[in-house]
C-alpha cells in the first residue's frame, strides 16, 4: 500500500460519507487509470434509485467493461471504501479490472452492522444436465 493508494482510498471514504449524507448507504469507489488519472467515481445509490444492484463497485465494473480497452482495464485500479461484496466481486472479475484496493474488510463492515435477519438462500442443483447443456454446448468455442 503506497501513499498514492492511501490518497485514493481517502477519496473513496469521502464518497462514502457523501453517499450517507445524501441518504444512501455509506459506500464509495473510484477507478484510477494506469497514469494515475481518476477515470470515474461513484457511490451507492440503492436507496435513492430503489435498485439493490447499485453498489458503486458494480456500477464501476460495468462502466470499465463497456468503456475501457482490455489493456487499460487490466492496468486500472478500483479503490473502494469497503471490500466488494460477492455480487460486485463477480462483476469485477468479469470486467477485466486488474486490481482492487479497499479500506474496510467485509468482516469489519459486518461488525458495524446489526445482525442479518434474512435466512440464507437455499440453492438446489445441478439438475436436467442433458437438457440444460444443449443451449450452452458449443457456444464458447
Ligand atoms: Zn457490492
Amino acid at each position: 500500500m503506497t501513499d498514492e493508494d492511501e490518497k485514493f482510498l481517502r477519496r473513496a471514504i469521502e464518497l462514502a460519507a457523501k453517499s450517507r449524507a445524501d441518504g444512501d448507504p455509506p459506500f464509495g469507489s473510484l477507478l484510477v487509470g494506469p497514469d494515475g488519472t481518476v477515470l470515474a467515481e461513484d457511490h451507492n445509490t440503492t436507496v435513492s434509485q430503489s435498485d439493490i444492484s447499485l453498489h458503486p463497485e458494480l456500477k464501476l465494473a460495468v462502466w470499465a467493461a463497456r468503456e475501457l480497452e482490455p489493456a487499460v482495464a487490466a492496468a486500472t485500479t478500483m479503490y473502494t471504501s469497503c471490500q466488494p461484496c460477492g455480487m460486485c466481486q463477480g462483476a469485477i472479475e468479469r470486467s477485466g479490472l486488474g486490481r482492487v484496493v479497499f479500506a474496510l474488510s467485509g468482516e469489519q463492515v459486518t461488525a458495524l452492522k446489526p445482525p442479518a435477519t434474512a435466512p440464507p438462500v437455499r440453492l438446489e442443483g445441478p439438475a436436467l444436465y442433458d437438457e440444460a447443456r444443449v443451449p450452452v454446448e458449443g457456444y464458447y468455442t
